[in-house]
């Protein structure tokens, strides 16, 4: 063993108390440790934070952390500065601090004190602090989601598009290391040009999740009695359903709550103190279903969210991948059930009606993928896993018989055509 690996294996330890590295973490953390570009594809949960966490803690200088959301920033540092005696280990420069404040943030970079700074990137166009951000040390440069970059992503950005001249405005070496759970081709190219770093070391787990359970059903009008059906079939465990509109949220939660379930609604329409309340509510045990606009989610770490349903289609694989990953993140059971109708994609499609052109053919070629999905007769984890560029085989692969299409095949449909025809 090379001191670099002793160290980061007694880094793992020290700072975040575990004792062995989770997939690819110990061969992603070896590169960007060694200083070079690095672009990491893993599953949401696969642990993707501490390959940039880790290398940021033992490398000299600051490292800056891009990453969209400011809610999942603040947990993050909090969680580090919980394992560091410095407060000043971790910081976050956004538009919501003061003057005083962002002197004591640029005071403990300039010391040395500060390891990882998360940054927006709207907060990276500010010309004050691209000027402060040349005159220190940066360690790496972390792109988190970095499918924010790309128009073909479920989360398009524009001011990531900025972010490699930025980068380049702030030091010309800087390392620079790309981070997503979306794992197309398209939006894999997307990034690694967007970033320029089309040589960089690229690591890509697989997005197989074999516990997961998926079924896909027609949706005819009496969906809401069948999910209630399989609400109640599912006592006591702990599930999601997702609805596309807030009142379809409120009407399906209130179906369950008289069928005598322990359900609560959960939109962005919601004051923001039921919001916090509900969402407790769903990880304290105190109710079993959240029926929630895909508002809910984002970030909530609940390790034994048994099923996932979709009351609507998403409007893209990757979206329904995300959504009903969030299911059997413990590695136990998590049946994801996805209620399907044409006609909820043509909503869909007219929802984007007043969007770009370009916007709306990006979003038509995704709902395509997602009618190609629910009317396929072929195993949803192979077609998924299709979708991620990755081969599947039924046969051999973890969870090969793990959804509808396997364990009951469809009818040749073809051959009832050919009967009625005749
Ligand atoms: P991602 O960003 O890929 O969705 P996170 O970085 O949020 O995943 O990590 C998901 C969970 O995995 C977190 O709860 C984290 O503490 C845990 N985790 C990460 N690495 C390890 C490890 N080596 N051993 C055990 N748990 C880990
Ligand atoms: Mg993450």
């Amino acid at each position: 063993m090379s001191i670099k690996e002793i160290d980061i294996h007694s880094a793992l330890k020290q700072y975040f108390g575990f004792s062995k590295f989770k997939g690819l973490q110990e061969s992603v953390i070896k590169s960007v440790v060694a200083g070079e570009d690095v672009f990491v594809i893993m599953p949401t949960g696969g642990g993707k934070s501490l390959c940039y966490q880790l290398p940021a803690l033992i490398s000299e200088g600051t490292a800056i952390i891009v990453s969209p959301l400011i809610a999942l920033m603040k947990n993050q540092v909090d969680a580090i500065r919980g394992i560091s005696k410095e407060d000043g280990v971790a910081h976050v420069l956004n538009s919501s601090l003061n003057k005083t404040e962002i002197r004591q943030v640029k005071e403990d970079i300039t010391n040395g004190v500060t390891k990882l700074l998360y940054v927006a990137p709207e907060s990276l166009t500010k010309e004050e602090h691209v000027e402060f951000l040349r005159s220190v040390t940066i360690s790496f440069m972390a792109v988190d989601e970095a499918h924010c970059i790309s128009e073909w992503g479920h989360d398009f950005r524009p001011e990531y598009r900025n972010l490699r001249h930025i980068i380049k405005r702030i030091g010309d070496n800087i390392p620079i290391i790309g981070l997503t759970a979306t794992a197309t081709p398209k939006v894999q190219e997307d990034i690694l040009k967007s970033l320029d770093i089309t040589d960089a070391t690229c690591f890509k787990a697989s997005f197989n999740r074999p516990n997961l359970y998926y079924e896909i059903r027609p949706k005819t009008k009496n969906v809401d009695a069948d999910i209630t059906r399989f609400v109640k079939s599912n006592e006591g465990k702990s599930g999601i359903i997702y609805c596309l509109s807030r009142k379809r949220v409120e009407e399906l939660a209130q179906v369950l709550q008289v069928n005598g379930i322990k359900a609560v609604p959960y939109h962005a329409g919601l004051d923001p103190k039921t919001r916090v309340k509900h969402q407790d509510m769903f990880l304290m045990e105190d109710c079993d279903v959240v029926v929630a606009t895909i508002a809910f989610g984002m970030g909530i770490d609940k390790p034994d969210v048994r099923f996932v349903v979709h009351h609507d289609m998403p409007k893209s694989i990757e979206s329904y991948y995300q959504e009903t990953g969030r299911a059997g993140r413990d590695g136990g059971e998590g049946h994801c059930l996805a209620y399907y109708a044409y006609k909820d994609i043509e909503k869909l499609e007219k929802f984007m009606s007043g969007k770009p052109v370009a916007e709306q053919e990006i979003g038509h070629a995704l709902l395509q993928e997602v009618v190609a999905f629910a009317e396929s007769s072929v195993s949803r984890r192979k077609f998924i896993l299709h979708y991620f560029g990755e081969e599947f085989d039924n046969a051999t692969g973890e969870g090969g018989e793990m959804d509808d299409n396997v364990r009951y095949p469809k009818k040749q449909i073809e051959a009832k055509t050919h009967v009625l025809t005749l």
